[in-house]
């Protein structure tokens, strides 16, 4: 019986392969490899999708969270409000300009908790980076209110959210800083590391772009000590023509995930749920195994990955650990038990195989082993 992978990427190359080898060859034969017309026309083209004025291409999708941030002032003393359930790139994008990350807990949508927002602000307190995770935009409308409310910079961070919008407005938009990841497994993939920031200020795309290129404008003129984070001419044109594609791939996610959503009927497991006025591009179709009180959380999500696993079905956890177990944020001393919705999602959550091209056969095997878990 054939693996079924959890996000494989070769059936989204093969889909469009023929464009993306004569592009590829048309920027090989240009004589031309880092920041120029490709990635000049990938900026127009991607702003006008999400809605911004301005685009700026970056090495990566940290990158562009931590140049965010740098650009718009933020660092040592200030704080920065985060939900708890992130991928730790977000939080290395705030610590990374020796700012302080301030969690709150998701809701269930997994997406930060408008409600608990206001209670961390302090005087210290800078800005909200939003994650939209698993493809999902968060309560835009409280979030933006809050901002407005408390003087605070907005930064987006939608490196798994290409195309979700809320109430119609598309993630990357609402903020002073939109931060996108192009990593081959996002939606939006390219075909090595790329990322991006949008935004509707002339000044911060400005400096976005200075930044990027060793802190300089002009040429061996530097006005700040900057970083060598460009987005190749290569990405950008093969990010161009996924891009023409990005409406079919969206909606193909969104069959994947109703097909999900109707065949999957055992109640030891919780479905995804999608929050009135959002939606979803599903990055990720993630369950929750539920257990009888007393049992270990995590011991049962992971007898669950097992059983899948021995029926050739193959899972990511996504997170096992938050960032504020992790290693690397010892320092902000906070143990276990700090943010218990927190750590009980990274114990219950589990993502099933969701990828451009899953036949209907495919999805059936998984549906039937989902459900036949006991
Ligand atoms: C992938 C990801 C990033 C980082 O993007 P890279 O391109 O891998 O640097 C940041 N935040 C979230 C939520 C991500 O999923």
């Amino acid at each position: 019986m054939e693996k079924i992978m959890q996000g494989r990427m070769d059936r989204g190359f093969q889909r469009y392969q023929k464009e993306y080898e004569e592009k590829a060859l048309e920027v090989l034969r240009s004589g031309w490899y880092i920041l120029g017309k490709e990635v000049e026309n990938f900026e127009n083209e991607f702003a006008k999708y999400v809605g911004t004025d301005y685009s700026v291409g970056v090495a990566n999708g940290l990158d562009a969270l931590w140049l965010a941030f740098r650009v718009l002032g933020i660092g040592k003393g200030d704080e920065v409000i985060v939900q708890g359930n992130t991928y730790i790139a977000s939080v290395m994008g705030i610590t990374i300009n020796d700012a302080t990350p301030v969690f709150v807990e998701p809701n269930e949508y997994y997406q930060i908790d408008a409600d608990k927002i206001e209670e961390k602000i302090t005087d210290k307190t800078k800005a909200i980076l939003v994650v939209h995770l698993y493809g999902q935009a968060a309560e835009m409308d409280k979030i933006t209110a809050i901002c407005k409310k408390h003087n605070l910079k907005l930064v987006e961070d939608c490196a798994q959210s290409h195309g979700a919008c809320f109430n119609g407005k598309m993630t990357g938009s609402f903020g002073d800083i939109g931060c996108f990841s192009f990593y081959p497994s996002k939606n939006m993939g390219a075909f090595g590391d790329a990322g991006a920031i949008t935004t509707n200020d002339p000044e911060l795309a400005r400096l976005v772009k200075i930044y990027r290129n060793y802190g300089s404008e002009k040429r061996y003129y530097n006005m700040v000590v900057g970083a060598n984070s460009r987005l190749d001419e290569m990405q950008a044109g093969l990010l161009r023509v996924k891009l023409t594609h990005m409406e079919d791939i969206t909606k193909e996610r969104e069959q994947l995930a109703a097909v999900y959503d109707k065949g999957i009927n055992n109640p030891k497991v919780i479905k995804p749920l999608v929050a009135e006025g959002a939606t979803s591009v599903w990055h990720q179709y993630v369950l929750r195994v539920k257990i009888e009180s007393g049992e270990d959380k995590a011991a049962e999500r992971d007898r669950f990955k097992a059983y899948l696993e021995e029926n050739g079905i193959m899972t990511i956890i996504h997170y096992p650990i938050p960032p504020h177990r992790a290693q690397a944020y010892e320092y902000l001393n906070l143990p276990e038990g700090s943010f218990p919705i927190t750590e009980e999602y990274a114990k219950e959550v589990i993502s099933l195989p969701i990828y451009t091209g899953m036949t209907l056969e495919e999805q059936q095997r998984v549906i039937d082993c989902v459900n036949s878990f006991e």
